[in-house]
């Protein structure tokens, strides 16, 4: 609270000093006017801290929650002409998570699969009232149309969190899901997870500082195998495909780069059951004849407990490890379980239009949010595809809404919303390393075009993993890679 105050104040001094204001660098200032303007509306009143209601002449509200798949293609699209949008996420910026694997090895760089807010929706940092919030909502009253959220501080020690709240006339809940754990000891204190940029990093700080250490003279032949042991947990997709990755890694960069601990270096997949268990029987068979080529060893066993430099399975058996990775599925987030509101297998409950229909005004789209039993279809599958296209459409419903004089605050009642939302599944796709790539058409109906994309898509990311490994092209000061960004290169 201090801070923000004193904040304050500043602020109030460098606007009644135009001068100074004026000699502001032009890159910081239209982040500054964009702060200035916030804390001038509301310095004024010490206890309503946040945004107020709008007012029947004044542009209605979109507030989004998460800058992820779902909420960043639903801002794209959204008609600014018509509504405000102020987009509450703890990132400022959106991962591209399908290509998040690479980055853990250097075949991408960072900054290539993250892509910042105001680059996908420039109002919020050039229009007067719009913004971007670096916060978590914590709690919603959906009574009074108000979210209420307090602001991240991680890695900002001389800060204290600060809670502020928001009012919105439509309010989308695009908050994502959570990494499962299952309630298995240790894994939240030393596995690493592969969800964000941040993890990404972590993974590729650790795997080099591995193979140096493993390098020091006076390291035993048992530590030097355990450094250099890493371990995958979890064999859907993302695991899969990480390992393809580190397995690609080794037999490339390791080989050339690192030749005398070649032959210490291994990967481990562990999975409870089959690997990549939702394709088709087939193609698993070609996953594991790949992946086993590649020199990943595939393990069935239940991780019971994880401790700082092992892995005891079920059966008892220990697994060293000097790089654990963590990919079991994904499940409902303890905000989203704190909602008071219907739920559909955990996620919050929403209708044909992607409205939760218990409360005025709300919808929610991607991994936070599926289908209720009362509409007969089912929960959708935590995808990107789905995300994306929900946010597509909830756009363009939205934006008729607005069109039509439902913009804001429960006025939207007589409005024909037009046709429910469908999902089409296009296929699933999952690399294995050495350019190789398993895709499933069973629920797709799809022309041998298809098939061409599809390969075309492979030589074409070919081209661009090279392109963007020479030419990333998005300024690092956009990027805001908590808990801390570091330089691994
Ligand atoms: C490594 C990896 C690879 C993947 N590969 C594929 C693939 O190839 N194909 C595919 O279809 N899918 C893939 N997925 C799944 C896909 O990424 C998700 O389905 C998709 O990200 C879901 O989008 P979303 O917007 O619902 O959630 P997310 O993208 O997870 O975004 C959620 C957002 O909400 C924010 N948030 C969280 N809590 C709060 C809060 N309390 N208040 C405000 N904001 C909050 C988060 O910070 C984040 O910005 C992959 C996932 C991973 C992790």
């Amino acid at each position: 609270m201090p801070w923000f105050k004193n904040l304050i104040k500043i602020s109030k001094t460098i606007t009644n000093q135009s001068s100074s204001y004026k000699s502001i660098t032009p890159l910081a200032s239209p982040l500054l006017a964009q702060f200035l303007q916030f804390t001038k509306q509301y310095s004024t009143n010490d206890h309503v801290v946040g945004l107020e209601a709008t007012k029947s002449d004044q542009k209605p509200r979109i507030v989004v929650l998460g800058s992820g798949w779902a909420g960043c293609r639903l801002m794209k699209d959204i008609d600014t002409n018509i509504y405000d949008v102020v987009c509450v996420s703890p990132r400022n910026h959106m991962v591209f998570t399908p290509l998040l694997a690479s980055t853990c090895v250097g075949t991408l760089e960072f900054r290539s699969v993250a892509e910042p807010i105001g680059r996908i929706q420039p109002a919020v940092s050039t229009q007067p009232a719009s913004y971007f919030f670096l916060a978590n909502c914590n709690a919603i009253d959906f009574d009074n149309h108000m979210i209420q959220c307090q602001t991240v501080t991680e890695g900002v020690e001389t800060l204290e969190p600060w809670k502020f709240n928001v009012s919105y006339d439509k309010l989308v809940i695009a908050s994502g899901a959570h990494a499962l754990t299952f309630g298995i000891k240790g894994v939240n204190e030393h596995a690493t997870f592969l969800r964000e940029v941040h993890h990404a990093q972590e993974i590729r700080r650790k795997l080099l500082l591995n193979l140096m250490l493993s390098d020091v003279p006076g390291v035993s032949e048992e530590e030097k195998r355990r450094l250099l042991h890493c371990v995958v947990v979890g064999g859907g997709p993302t695991g899969v495909e990480f390992s393809g990755e580190l397995s690609d890694f080794i037999l490339k960069d390791v080989h050339q780069r690192y030749a005398h601990v070649k032959d210490y270096i291994h990967v481990t997949l562990i999975e409870a059951n089959e690997i990549l268990s939702s394709f088709d029987d087939r193609l698993r068979v070609y996953a594991t004849n790949q992946l086993t080529k590649s020199g990943v060893r595939l393990v069935r066993g239940l991780v019971q407990h994880v401790q700082p430099d092992k892995i005891i399975l079920s059966d008892g058996t220990n697994v060293p490890y000097g790089l654990l990775v963590w990919s079991t599925g994904v499940g409902p987030s303890p905000f989203v379980n704190s909602l008071d509101i219907p739920k559909a297998k955990g996620r919050i409950g929403i209708d044909e239009w992607l409205r939760v229909p218990s409360v005025q005004d709300v919808y929610s789209i991607g991994d936070c949010s599926g289908f209720l039993e009362s509409t007969g279809r089912q929960v959708l599958p935590a995808l990107a595809q789905v995300a994306e296209r929900q946010g597509k459409y909830l756009a363009s419903l939205l934006n008729k809404v607005g069109k039509e004089g439902g913009g804001h605050a429960n006025c939207a009642q007589n409005i024909n919303l037009g046709d429910p939302f469908v999902y089409k599944h296009l296929g699933s796709m999952a690399t294995i390393g050495r350019y190789k790539a398993l895709v499933d058409l069973r629920e797709s109906k799809v022309s041998s075009f298809f098939f061409t994309s599809i390969f075309l898509f492979f030589l074409l990311r070919w081209c661009l993993d090279r392109a963007l490994t020479y030419f990333n092209h998005t300024p690092s000061y956009l990027l805001l890679i908590s808990p801390t960004s570091i330089n691994i290169e």
